[in-house]
């Protein structure tokens, strides 16, 4: 299928010059996501079917009647010799975590399941006004709380298209799942300790999590405010970076967006990694995790197969005329969770504060006697069990008597992360790295049920992505290879703030370098099946 074979940037170029139809494009998305993805996401939703088992489950709702007005009207003006945007006729889906007007927002919450917003989200609207049909909103972990997608409200929960025993990862899994089974090209994500980066390598998909501000959190329905940033999910470098370009940038709406010039990342892709300082770090190539008894970190090797993959990324780079600078110290990475633990959960608190029953969203049917108990009835009915635990969690470490020992603590620590990547990247320090190269999780994805339920477990599968959020520095993620088990692998690429151009560039090139490769011809198992 020539489309389906066809990237996002070159979709859109037969788009504006009248070679190809909107219309015919979006037709051809939804005929594959009617193939694949099995019934969407439904609070009610009973008992599941063996068909439910393969199917991958990646909406939450669907909106091709308004893909459809969306596409018809590119299409009108592609005939009446109009200008139409860079991604003209690219059929995307958005995590159901940000705003679209007049179409329900859930956040995976049954809180949130009858909210529907009177506004557009800044990434949203500039995805579309770039000519982006939207083909609907897709599943995620509750309020993004996860690795998973299993704590979605809003069940079946998304599968994995290589494996759909297993999870696509999370909180991005809808995203991810649905670039990497041709349900859309590009998908909206968010990424607060790993949610892009993680699902992206689980489904064998490119996904980066910007710098902190790069992308307006306008629209978005807040997790952690000074961890949250919205980017991108796609099948290639290059359509990740189109992506970027028309989302990132300064918004009225949002004064922590970045004021910082938007380069275009597309037009300097193609310049190699030749004299890029590339940095591999041991406290990246193994993994931490607290002893059970004393609560000390401990340390271990990684998986063979995800540090084999990651040393050969670094050979590829350097064939290609990278300089790679091994032993950069990252001391403090170690501690990435734990201060996670406490910063999320506090900011997490916070931000659920606001579903209270009287603003928007879910009010209990039960009777209630004064407005404490309707606020409290809402809440314990409206909340999954993952916002209860983070707000437990959140308020208690946060508490006057408690912070100076948690909270205050972790913020000391989070500093000293960012310092260990500002040494790296110093230009004028020992190590002067363009970016570092890590794996971005410490096993391929894992199957459904394994670890879900385990809270401490499962937020261990982010310890790789998450120095970058508490740095705020850009990472990305790109497909790497496959273990034995035929399971996508990922590689990160970490660059110091507003680097992304050397991010994108580093990606391409290593794409570029492996693109014969047998392991890029191998397709997703749900495909296969589906005879796609
Ligand atoms: N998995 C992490 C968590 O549970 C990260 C979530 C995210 O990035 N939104 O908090």
């Amino acid at each position: 299928m020539v489309i389906m074979e066809s990237c996002a940037f070159e979709i859109a170029q037969q788009v504006q010059r009248g070679e190809l139809s909107a219309v015919e494009v979006l037709e051809t998305a939804l005929a594959r996501v009617a193939a694949v993805d099995g019934r969407p996401g439904a609070l009610d939703y009973g008992e599941l079917t063996d068909e439910d088992q393969d199917k991958v489950h990646a909406f939450i709702t669907l909106t091709a009647d308004r893909a459809r007005q969306q596409a018809e009207s590119i299409d009108a003006r592609v005939r009446a010799g109009e200008a139409v945007g860079p991604l003209a006729g690219v059929p995307i889906t958005v995590k159901d975590i940000f705003c679209l007007k007049g179409v329900p927002a859930t956040a995976a919450s049954r809180i949130l399941a009858n909210f529907s917003p009177p506004y557009t989200a800044t990434p949203v609207a500039r995805l579309e006004e770039a000519g982006a049909v939207t083909l609907g909103k897709v599943n995620l972990d509750e309020f993004t709380y996860g690795s998973s997608s299993e704590s979605s409200a809003f069940q079946p929960s998304t599968r994995n298209p290589w494996d759909p025993s297993r999870v696509p990862g999370g909180s991005s899994g809808g995203s991810a799942a649905a670039v990497a089974a041709g349900e859309g090209w590009l998908s909206l994500g968010t990424d607060t300790g790993g949610s892009i980066r993680q699902p992206a390598a689980f489904c064998g998909v490119v996904g980066l999590k910007p710098t902190y501000g790069r992308v307006s959190r306008y629209g978005l329905i807040a997790f952690g405010s000074s961890l949250d940033c919205p980017g991108p999910l796609a099948r290639n470098v290059r359509d990740a970076a189109l992506m970027l370009s028309v989302m990132a940038g300064a918004d009225p709406r949002d004064s922590t967006a970045a004021t910082v010039p938007v380069p275009d990342y597309v037009a300097s892709i193609d310049q190699g990694v030749k004299g890029m300082r590339i940095g591999l770090s041991p406290d990246y190539l193994r993994i931490a995790f607290p002893d059970p008894n004393t609560g000390e970190i401990q340390t271990a090797d990684l998986e063979k197969e995800i540090y084999e993959v990651t040393l050969r990324a670094a050979d590829v780079m350097a064939a290609q005329g990278a300089e790679i600078v091994e032993n950069v110290p990252l001391p403090n990475i170690a501690y990435g969770i734990p201060v996670y633990f406490v910063i999320s959960r506090v900011e997490a608190s916070s931000n659920l504060h606001r579903f209270d029953g009287v603003k928007y969203g879910y009010r209990t049917q039960a009777a209630y006697a004064d407005l404490h108990e309707m606020y409290r009835k809402t809440r314990a009915e409206g909340f999954g069990l993952e916002p209860k635990l983070r707000i437990l969690m959140g308020m208690y470490v946060s508490a006057a008597q408690y912070s100076e020992q948690y909270y205050q603590r972790a913020l000391s620590v989070r500093s000293m992360i960012r310092a260990d990547f500002t040494a790296a990247f110093d230009p004028q320090g020992d190590y002067r790295l363009d970016a570092l190269l890590a794996p971005t999780t410490p096993t391929p994805a894992f199957k459904m049920a394994d670890i879900y339920g385990d809270t401490v477990l499962m937020q261990y599968a982010d310890q790789l992505t998450v120095p970058a959020n508490h740095a705020g520095v850009p990472a990305i993620s790109i497909p790497g290879g496959l273990s034995s088990e035929g399971l996508p692998i990922g590689l990160q690429l970490i660059g110091p703030d507003f680097a992304e151009e050397t991010l994108f560039k580093a990606g391409y090139a290593f794409e570029i370098a492996t693109a014969d490769e047998a392991w890029r011809g191998v397709k997703p198992r749900v495909l296969g099946e589906a005879g796609l």
